[in-house]
C-alpha cells in the first residue's frame, strides 16, 4: 500500500510536471505572439487547473500498472530482442490505433446533449483553446479515457521505451493541436502520412463546430462515420 501510494504521488508529479514543461513551451514559442489575440481572461486558469486534477486520475491506473510491473503482472519487456524487431513500432502502433478508436466513440457520446455537461464541457468551455487546453479535462472524462493504456499492457506486449516514446509523442502532439496555429507544412498536412494525422487545423475544427472531428490521433473513424471536416486555411493563417 506505501508503495503504491509513494508511486501514484510520483506519478501524478511526473504527469503533472510533463504537461506544465510540455504546454508552458508550446504556449510560449509557438501560440503567444504579440500580433495573435490574447486568450479570455481566466481561460488559461481555468485550463491549467482542470489539466493539473486530470493528472492525479491518470497517474491513478498508471500506478497500478507499475505495482503491477514490478510484480511481474505486465506484458511490458526490457529486452528489446525478446520480440522481433518490427514489433516495436508495430505494438506502438497497435496501441495508438486501439487508443485512437476508443477515444473516437467515447467523445462522439460525450457530446450527446444529456452527458456533456457532465463528461466535457470543462475541456469545450472556449471555442479558441490554447495549449494549455491538452490534458484539461472533466474528471469524469478523464475517468473514462485515463485506463485504457494501463489496460493494454496486460494484453499485448510493449517494449518499455516504446511506452515512454509513445507518452512523450502523445504529450507533444496533444498540445500541439490545442495551440490554434499549425506547425506542419501544407504538403505534409494534405500529404499520403499526414492526411491521415490530427494536426492543429484539424482539431480546431472541433473547439469551433462540436458535431465534426471527434479522433484523437488520427482522421481514420472521422473519415469512416462522415464526421471529417478539414479547412482549406491552416489553423493560425493570418486572417
Ligand atoms: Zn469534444
Ligand atoms: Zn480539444
Amino acid at each position: 500500500m506505501i508503495s503504491f501510494l509513494t508511486s501514484f504521488a510520483a506519478l501524478t508529479a511526473i504527469i503533472a510536471g510533463r504537461y506544465l514543461l510540455t504546454s508552458g513551451l508550446i504556449y510560449a514559442l509557438v501560440q503567444r505572439r504579440p500580433d495573435r489575440p490574447r486568450p479570455p481572461s481566466g481561460a488559461v486558469r481555468h485550463e491549467i487547473l482542470l489539466s493539473l486534477a486530470s493528472s492525479a486520475v491518470y497517474a491513478l491506473p498508471a500506478a497500478l500498472v507499475v505495482e503491477a510491473w514490478k510484480a511481474g503482472h505486465t506484458l511490458i519487456y526490457t529486452d528489446w530482442r525478446a520480440y522481433p524487431l518490427i514489433w516495436l513500432p508495430l505494438s506502438g502502433l497497435i496501441y495508438l490505433l486501439i487508443q485512437d478508436a476508443h477515444y473516437y466513440w467515447v467523445h462522439r457520446l460525450m457530446h450527446h446533449r444529456r452527458l456533456f455537461r457532465w463528461f466535457h464541457a470543462g475541456h469545450h468551455r472556449s471555442p479558441a483553446p490554447t495549449a494549455w487546453a491538452s490534458f484539461a479535462f472533466d474528471l469524469t472524462e478523464a475517468a473514462m479515457v485515463a485506463w485504457v493504456l494501463p489496460v493494454l499492457v496486460f494484453l499485448i506486449p510493449i517494449h518499455v521505451g516504446v511506452i515512454l516514446f509513445l507518452l512523450i509523442a502523445m504529450t507533444a502532439t496533444a498540445t500541439l493541436n490545442h495551440c490554434g496555429v499549425e506547425i506542419w507544412p501544407r504538403g505534409f498536412v494534405r500529404g499520403p502520412i499526414g492526411g491521415w494525422l490530427i494536426t492543429a487545423t484539424h482539431h480546431g475544427v472541433h473547439h469551433r463546430r462540436m458535431q465534426t472531428n471527434f479522433g484523437l490521433h488520427f482522421r481514420l473513424w472521422d473519415r469512416l462515420m462522415g464526421t471529417d471536416v478539414m479547412p482549406d486555411e491552416p489553423a493560425g493563417a493570418a486572417r
